[in-house]
């Protein structure tokens, strides 16, 4: 298969070439490929031509929640970020009784080892329970724990399905319990926390690396004993061995905002997430929906392009899709490459899947978006085959 003449967005140009796919994998990009006899051609004159998104923050779409733990749910979640062109994605639990956070990660770690579909699930991310109690957003405040009171052995019996846990790095013991979470290959994320500098910092010296949906849920400046004390969400500007998620929905990041973090972090360090609940795709206004399963399910309401708690005292999570999020950022003025890159390449760094995923570059996994004019999904290759 070859796609012809796309605007083909590289991870820091974008060119005009023509790409080969073969056998599921990128063989060629260049400014002429030469078709052979029978080899399926894709006009693309015109288009843009990206790698398929890549969504490390996650729970669920098209009705469905990956708490939910069934292969209906997964393929209906999944199904919503494959027609936004999302081609992998990490699941994400929200905080729950751990019994119920198991059984995820067990059905995560089955269902990973005999996916088939379109759209892959490339490991779990873990939000909660160790997490503050001022900042648990949409979280639980019954099922939250401690790290230094609590056993958390069960994450890392699971460090071969989990990609990332959010903590609260302030929290006792998540100095040692980062470190323990490290040693096993597990990226710890800060967020959902309560902490002002220097708290945060023994679980960032001992290899905290990531935040979670930056200035969402998360610490801010404040006053301690009369002085002004940074909160994680001015540090995390500040340090370079920090990667940060946006909610770039136009709502939990506006657009200056977002414009503000990406001057202030570099477009390498940004990740565009969706945080997108059941109700992301369904699109009716003033319904209720469920964030999470079961019992523990709390009531979530969309209104104006957002999901928030059924009190519409916060917002819960995003309806968007990763795709409209980095036309929302294009919009904002950030360069297209950019852009694509903080939905695609800096993701895929992030959870380690780089080197078969992220870009168009020859020998990765030919996952391709083709987008119109307005970034809209016209047509998807994944994993070599045509989807659309
Ligand atoms: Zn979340």
């Amino acid at each position: 298969m070859i796609i012809k003449n796309g605007n083909v967005v590289l991870p820091t140009k974008i060119i005009k070439a023509d790409i080969r796919v073969e056998n599921g994998k990128i063989t060629e990009i260049s400014a002429y490929v030469s078709p052979k006899t029978d080899e399926e051609v894709i006009d693309a004159s015109g288009k843009t031509v990206t790698s398929g998104f890549v969504d490390i923050h996650t729970h669920g779409g098209f009705g469905a929640d990956f708490m939910d733990k069934s292969e209906e749910a997964f393929s209906k979640a999944l199904s919503f970020h494959l027609s936004n062109g999302t081609t992998n994605v990490v699941a994400t639990s929200c905080t729950a009784p751990k019994s119920e956070i198991v059984e995820f990660l067990q059905f995560c770690k089955n269902y990973m080892s005999r996916q088939s579909g379109d759209c892959k699930v490339v490991g779990a991310h873990v939000e909660g329970p160790y997490l503050s109690k001022r900042n648990k957003g949409a979280q639980k405040e019954e099922d939250l724990l401690v790290p230094s009171k609590d056993d958390y052995s069960f994450l890392l019996d699971f460090a071969d399905v989990i990609k990332t846990v959010t903590i609260s790095p302030e929290l006792e013991g998540a100095g040692e319990m980062t470190r323990q979470l490290v040693e096993k290959g597990i990226v710890v994320s800060g967020g959902h926390d309560d902490g002002v500098y220097p708290d945060f910092m023994p679980a960032i010296e001992n290899g905290l690396s990531h935040l979670t949906h930056l200035y969402c849920a998360m610490s801010e400046l404040r006053f301690v004993d009369g002085v002004r004390n940074v909160g994680l969400r001015e540090y995390a500007l500040l340090d370079d061995r920090l990667t940060a998620e946006i909610i770039a929905d136009n709502k939990h990041i506006p657009p200056l905002l977002a414009r503000m973090i990406i001057k202030a972090k570099g477009s390498d360090k940004v990740c565009v997430v969706s945080d997108s609940l059941r109700c992301a795709g369904m699109k009716k206004d003033g319904k209720v929906y469920k964030l999470g399963s079961g019992e523990n399910a709390q009531d979530v309401i969309i209104g104006d392009g957002v999901a928030t708690l059924a009190d519409s005292s916060r917002f819960a999570g995003s309806i968007t899709s990763v795709r409209q999020m980095v036309k929302n950022l294009v919009d904002a003025g950030i360069p297209l490459a950019d852009a694509v890159r903080m939905g695609t390449l800096n993701p895929a760094k992030v959870v380690k899947i780089d080197k078969a995923v992220g870009s168009l570059e020859v020998g990765k996994l030919a996952d391709i978006c083709i987008l119109s004019d307005g970034l809209e999904l016209v047509g998807l290759i994944c994993n070599g085959k045509k989807v659309i």
